[in-house]
């Protein structure tokens, strides 16, 4: 069986950076959201809490009912009101038909449209917000928004965070005027904090830093936690002549020790068409086509290193870190070394 090896050190040493950039333990959010990444909800999420991490974000009440007997504190990101939330969970308010159709007396965080115009309330709404939320006993714990190019070193940033600060000063001022008590400010995720040179929120939230991805050179010294291995199914001798896998895409030019290890599309992996060229970890190509649950390459024994930097796949594909991690299958065993 395929695994995915998550190196414990490492991980603890990136929350050890995170938590010094953002000024203690206490103001981190921890992004858990699609199986934490690829690496494992249960597993990443008992480490953070261990490290001395309170509050973690997901997708769904179905990831947060997961991870419920670990995190006491579980912030709901795309939660869609049924009006029969649970009293356990925080979920986010992405609009003002959210705040009308979740169940009365339910922990909230108001999400704020500062520019990205993907979820949230816009400032101008925020009166109305208060009307209905103090009417329905909702218990506003946190006020945040999302940075919709932190990760580009253009303005966008700083006008979404000038626009914060003004939503925060509304946010109070309403606050005082209800007589509510204040909430939690949260605005910026790896790439912000990365480059922010002082957080003038009361937390962040931090996904793929976390897993060792840094969006800008390496000023946090991040490493990577994961690396995918493979199993070898079996071996063979490929005589001069012959292809291996679909197509045979590759054709041997003389007699080679080849193998196929036990990891394909299904398991998460984007397909590969066998043109262009694949390395795995220990520098060798992927020999062909990948199949749908194995590929093909020079017999490198019992286990195969598939990567340990999941930017090397995504510069291939001409994609992202977190698109590569996040689509490896929850089929395969995942540990702790
Ligand atoms: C995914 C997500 C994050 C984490 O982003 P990273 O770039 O992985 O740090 C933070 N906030 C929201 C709202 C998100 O959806």
């Amino acid at each position: 069986m395929s695994e995915i090896r998550l190196n414990k050190a490492s991980y603890i040493h990136n929350l050890t950076q995170i938590c010094t950039k953002a000024g203690g333990k206490e103001k981190v959010i921890v992004v858990l959201k699609d199986n934490a990444y690829g690496h494992g909800a249960r597993l990443i999420a008992g480490e953070a809490k261990k490290f001395g991490i309170e509050i973690c974000a997901v997708k769904s009440e179905f990831e947060a009912n997961e991870i419920s007997d670990i995190f006491e504190n579980i912030l709901i990101l795309s939660h869609i009101p049924t009006g029969n939330e649970s009293s356990k969970f925080i979920y986010a308010i992405n609009d003002i038909e959210a705040l009308l159709k979740i169940k009365d007396g339910s922990k909230i965080n108001l999400a704020i449209d500062t520019g990205m115009h993907r979820n949230g309330l816009d400032i101008s709404e925020l009166d109305y917000a208060f009307e209905i939320l103090t009417r329905r006993n909702l218990e506003l714990l946190g006020a945040y928004t999302h940075f919709r190019a932190s990760d580009e070193l253009n303005a966008d940033y700083f006008v979404q965070r000038e626009n914060f600060r003004a939503t925060k000063e509304k946010i109070l001022a309403l606050c005082d005027e209800f007589g509510i008590k204040k909430p939690i400010f949260h605005s910026h995720n790896s790439a912000a904090l990365e480059r922010a040179s002082e957080i003038d929120d009361d937390m962040v939230r931090v996904g793929i830093a976390q897993y060792g991805y840094a969006q800008f050179g390496d000023s946090l010294g991040l490493k990577p936690v994961l690396s995918l291995w493979a199993k070898r199914v079996s071996k063979r001798i490929l005589k001069s002549g012959q292809g291996v896998g679909y197509g045979a895409k590759f054709s041997a030019k003389e007699d080679i020790n080849v193998a196929t290890y036990d990891l394909g599309y299904g398991d998460g992996l984007l397909r590969y068409n066998g043109c262009g060229e694949l390395r795995l970890a220990n520098n060798e190509p992927i020999l062909g086509k990948i199949s749908m649950d194995s590929f093909s390459c020079k017999d490198s024994g019992e286990w195969v290193c598939v990567f340990e930097d999941a930017n090397i796949w995504a510069k291939f594909f001409d994609t992202i870190s977190y698109d590569i991690l996040v689509k490896l299958s929850p089929n395969i065993t995942r540990k702790f070394i």
